[in-house]
């Protein structure tokens, strides 16, 4: 009769099954796995998602193709360097999309539904994936036993875009290819550069500028028809 388990021994408080969270759930919550601000958080975070990817896709289209200011000058055959390689591993095929896709496939699996269908590129599928992540998170976080990984997980995507975005991680200046404006009967030709860290681009010689993500594209759009001009002539 001695060893008899105590009610404390026997029951232990639910907490929040999310790693380094480990609140402990109220009574009205006591039925889930994860608990309510972890879910909210969950929730504003891939609210975010799908406008931070956009940017960081915009950013890397952009930057492909730079050269790291006072680089390599040994020779001309040297491949440009994409100068924001964190970027374009986020953007890519294995990035954001694929991380999200894993947690579909994942719920999916344990809701018994068919796998996700085929969505596209990862810029035509992230929205997609956000809204399925969206539209379950709180079945998940009431009946999925290891959806404290994903909470983990999906703030870590979040963090990670975020501090991308915001340029703050990698500062610095990047060659970014020759100033197509035509200035008389020629291209300007001036070596641009563009911070990682700032939407403003500013032609010395020429004055021109390109200041949005919208003029960056017709800047990289321009520079790319004079690139074939010029390999025309040469041809
Ligand atoms: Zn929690
Ligand atoms: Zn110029």
């Amino acid at each position: 009769m001695h060893d008899h388990p105590t009610p404390e021994d026997e029951y232990q408080w639910p907490v929040c099954v999310t790693p380094r969270c480990g609140r402990q759930l109220w009574v009205a919550e006591a039925s889930r796995w994860a608990c309510r601000p972890c879910e909210d958080a969950t929730a504003r975070r891939l609210k975010e998602l799908p406008a931070l990817f956009a940017q960081l896709d915009t950013t890397a289209a952009l930057m492909r193709g730079a050269r790291r200011q006072g680089g390599s000058t040994t020779g001309s055959k040297t491949p440009p360097i994409p100068p924001r390689l964190e970027v374009l591993a986020l953007v890519g095929p294995g990035g954001v999309a694929a991380r999200l896709s894993a947690i579909e496939d994942a719920w999916r699996q344990t809701l018994g539904w068919t796998i996700a269908p085929w969505r596209g590129s990862p810029a035509q599928a992230v929205p997609h994936l956000v809204e399925f992540v969206t539209n379950n998170l709180l079945w998940a976080c009431s009946s999925y036993e290891e959806v404290g990984q994903d909470i983990d997980d999906l703030r870590k995507l979040h963090a990670e875009c975020s501090a991308l975005a915001s340029g703050e991680k990698r500062p610095g200046r990047v060659q970014i290819g020759a100033c197509p404006t035509v200035v008389g009967d020629r291209w300007c030709g001036t070596q641009l550069t563009a911070s990682t860290g700032s939407h403003r681009i500013h032609c010395g010689s020429c004055g021109a500028r390109w200041e949005t993500l919208g003029e960056w594209r017709e800047l990289r759009a321009a520079q790319e028809r004079v690139l074939a001009e010029a390999a025309g002539v040469a041809a």
